[in-house]
Order: structure tokens, then sequence, then C-alpha cells
């Protein structure tokens, strides 16, 4: 008899992987962030797991999956360092497309 497809997922696992998920991101326990952890993590932006297929936490949790909740303590740091990444984006294309020295406050009104 052939093995069945490795890559099914037990139901243990499922229910494993739903109660790590609910522990990581209850509101109730969140840990203080590290916030030299999370330069580190600016500077060396982490893989996520979309086109790795030994990840199956990532296929039950996506982008929350196991090795994410392993360099994040909880999932607001998560959303934090989410949010940091698009500011910093957002600030390197403004930084690109505005002039030297020039900044984006309202002058133009006065
Ligand atoms: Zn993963």
């Amino acid at each position: 008899m052939k093995d069945l497809n490795i890559h099914l997922i037990s139901l243990s696992e499922e229910n494993q992987e739903k109660h790590e998920l609910e522990m990581w991101s209850n509101p109730l326990d969140i840990p203080e962030i590290d916030i030299e952890q999370m330069e580190t993590l600016l500077e060396h932006p982490p893989k996520l797991c979309d086109d790795q297929d030994h990840c199956n936490s990532y296929r039950l949790s996506g982008d929350r999956c196991k090795c994410i909740r392993t360099l994040f303590l909880h999932e607001t740091h998560y959303e934090l360092y989410k949010q940091l990444v698009k500011q910093k984006i957002e600030q390197g294309f403004w930084e690109l497309i505005s002039k030297p020295g020039k900044h984006l406050d309202k002058d133009e009104n006065k």
C-alpha cells in the first residue's frame, strides 16, 4: 500500500495549532515588546512560509504560522512589526520622490 500523502494534517495537529494560535493572540496576556529584537527583525525581515510546503502550520494559520510565532512573542508584536515595515516602505518612498530637505508640512495653505 502506498503511503498516504505525508502533507495531510492530522486533527490533533490542527487542534494544537488552534490552541497555540489562541495563546499567541490572547489579549489578556501580552508580553513586553523587545525593541532591540524588533529593530533587528526590521533590518533582517523574516521570510514568510508561503512558498514552503513543509510548513503545515502555514497552511493552517497563514502568515501567523509557527515560525512567525517563534519570532514574535505575541500577535500584537507581529501587527506592530507589520506597521513598522509599512511605514518604512512609505518613508523610503517619500524620501525618494521629495526633494532633499523639503518636508511635507502644509505650508502652501498659508
Ligand atoms: Zn512557517
